[in-house]
């Protein structure tokens, strides 16, 4: 069986920061159209500072590692996903400790205690039109693949398209919860910005963890 390290989880992060800044102006142009046009400048200015810290993280047990995330999201983004997205991290790096190896089974805890933070945070059930819609779909696809006895690729990979699947649903959605439900009816017909980072966030995990 195998297992996910501190490094791949660092490489992960790194991947998703990568991606994230491939992304900006496609996220940002997504918010424009339902929020306020900073979410791709929002999320690259959080994992750019992450990875100004990459001396610190890179040696870190993997608690101390997401912990390192979480504040230094929490601490340069602003708006509701750098909190939203630093709760995650952080309450992953509570299940994490100080491992420096998960099994599969493990990593989906890890996973279930992040999305546990950010409803706690943000209150969005499924159909609100926030990262929740891709979020936990992907995390119950992961987590039902692990225990059907597949490989870690496999849950990955899983976890991604449910994530994308996700995303898909939130384009019609009227959006119930941040700063898109100020635009009630007018949200509906558009991807969710948040949705969508989080879709990059379980490529770069099927890209680097497996
Ligand atoms: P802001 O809305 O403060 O400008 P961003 O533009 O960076 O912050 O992030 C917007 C994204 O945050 C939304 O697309 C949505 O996915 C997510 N979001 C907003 N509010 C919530 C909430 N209460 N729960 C979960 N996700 C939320
Ligand atoms: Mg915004």
């Amino acid at each position: 069986m195998s297992t996910i390290s501190s490094k791949q989880i660092f490489a992960w992060i790194e991947r998703y920061a990568a991606q994230i800044a491939e992304q900006k102006d496609y996220l940002t142009q997504l918010d424009a159209a339902i929020g306020d046009a900073d979410h791709g400048a929002n999320m690259n200015r959080g994992l750019q500072a992450v990875l100004a810290k990459n001396a610190d993280l890179q040696n870190a047990d993997i608690g101390a590692l997401l912990k390192g995330v979480a504040m230094t999201l929490i601490s340069t983004v602003g708006g509701a996903s750098g909190a939203l997205y630093g709760t995650f991290f952080l309450q992953a790096s509570t299940i994490a400790g100080n491992r420096t190896e998960l099994s599969p089974s493990e990593f989906g805890s890890v996973l279930e205690k992040g999305l546990a933070g950010i409803v706690l945070r943000g209150k969005a059930t499924i159909g609100d039109k926030t990262m929740v819609d891709a979020l936990q779909p992907a995390i119950k696809a992961y987590k039902h693949s692990i225990e059907s006895g597949e490989t870690l690729d496999q849950a990955l990979s899983k976890a991604a398209s449910a994530a994308e699947e996700g995303l898909k649903s939130t384009v019609p959605l009227v959006a119930r919860k941040g700063r898109a439900s100020y635009l009630g009816e007018r949200s509906a017909g558009h991807p969710d910005p948040g949705a969508t980072s989080t879709v990059l966030l379980f490529r770069s995990a099927a890209e680097t963890l497996g």
